[in-house]
């Protein structure tokens, strides 16, 4: 963490930045945070500015441009946070983000707005504050940490959280959304894992996008935590340029549970401002997903996911209506309609729908 790359003179020890990168990285400063860890730069691809490695962690000026969908919220968490970095947006679950900081920055992140700032940062009173609406909302069974990520947290924090989690009886399930087994596997230490074991059942969801991420030292880190009896499921967010082709999504699943990883979800890209450079047409992931259909073992396919205020939306035929002139309509879980502002694909577009004037008719 302390070796992280944070100026373009230490990001030149990798690679030879573009005029683009540069000039990203000096017109960033102060809109979005930056950093690299030393491992996961040395996954980049030092001349290849395409590289789905460096797209994900070195800036474009592209982030810049006026992006005319972007949000700084798209899912109203803050609407959704009864108290400080507590999302309660479905009765069962709370997302709890227990630090706003990261090892990397990912410049897709759909907690742009939080990451890596100070008001963010969650105080010992505003973490039991958290713990007490917990406590006091018997329906919550399922605590997801997340943040930023909650490994960058030390053993001893770690090990006082769990520990209030898991004096609340109807609490069953903790689970960590943490990035470090892809970014900093070193993270992942016989400590940490002893802390993680003491709190069972505790599940781990990661964050690969990439087969090139794939590595030993990432495989090691999976193999300390399933040790630990820690089932590792993945999040993987469909990036334009980086993994929006059937090949790559493919070597990825395929690659994931050869390290004994869960593809869980394949999450459509948020309409968070500044990222529009990376976002897919819905039908090019409708088009993946059908294509490991039935070609790829079952276990091995991610469910295609786009998350809404109304909750997430399978991203398949029995909720997707069709396309409207604002974007790809849907019916949520919820049965509201909700339109997805979207680029539409150069061919094979979803067929046009009139939706009725006054919302959830269907
Ligand atoms: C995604 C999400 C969860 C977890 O949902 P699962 O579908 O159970 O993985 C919980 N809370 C919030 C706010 C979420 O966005
Ligand atoms: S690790 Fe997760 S929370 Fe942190 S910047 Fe990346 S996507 Fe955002």
């Amino acid at each position: 963490m302390r070796h992280r790359i944070r100026s373009e003179e230490a990001l030149r020890d990798w690679l030879e930045p573009t005029a683009d990168e540069s000039a990203a990285i000096e017109a960033t400063k102060g809109v979005f945070q930056w950093s690299i860890t030393p491992y996961y730069a040395s996954l980049m691809d030092p001349v290849d500015p395409t590289c789905a490695i460096r797209r994900q962690v070195v800036p474009l000026t592209d982030e810049l441009l006026p992006d005319g969908i972007g949000l700084e919220d798209p899912l109203e968490e803050v609407a959704n946070s009864p108290v400080k970095n507590l999302i309660h947006n479905y009765g069962d679950r709370v997302a709890f983000c227990v630090t706003s900081q990261c090892a990397i920055y990912c410049r897709y992140c759909l907690r742009k707005r939080m990451v890596g700032e100070a008001e963010f940062m969650m105080r010992k009173d505003e973490l039991r504050e958290a713990i007490a609406y917990i406590a006091a909302h018997p329906e919550i069974r399922d605590v997801l940490l997340t943040g930023g990520d909650p490994l960058t947290l030390g053993e001893a924090n770690i090990d006082w959280l769990l520990t209030e989690l898991r004096a609340i009886d109807h609490v069953d399930i903790i689970r960590i959304g943490s990035r470090m087994p892809v970014k900093l596997p070193q993270r992942i230490t016989p400590e940490l894992c002893a802390v993680l074991e003491k709190h069972h059942p505790v599940w781990v969801n990661t964050h690969f996008n990439h087969p090139k991420e794939l590595t030993a030292e990432a495989g090691a880190a999976i193999d300390r935590l399933l040790r630990a009896g820690v089932p590792v499921g993945n999040q993987t967010v469909l990036l334009k340029g980086i993994n929006d082709d059937v090949g790559t999504m493919r070597a990825l699943c395929e690659g994931l549970v050869r390290m004994r990883i869960r593809p869980y979800y394949l999450y459509q890209a948020q309409l968070i401002g500044g990222t529009e450079h990376l976002r897919t047409p819905i039908e090019i992931g409708m088009r993946i997903m059908a294509a490991l259909q039935g070609t790829l073992t079952g276990f091995a396919i991610p469910r295609y996911i786009l998350d809404t205020p109304y909750g997430k939306v399978p991203l398949t035929r029995d909720y997707i209506l069709g396309r409207t002139p604002e974007g790809v309509a849907m019916k949520t879980t919820r049965g509201e309609i909700w339109v997805e502002a979207n680029p539409a694909p150069e061919d094979g577009a979803l067929p046009e729908v009139t939706l009725p004037f006054f919302g959830s008719a269907l």
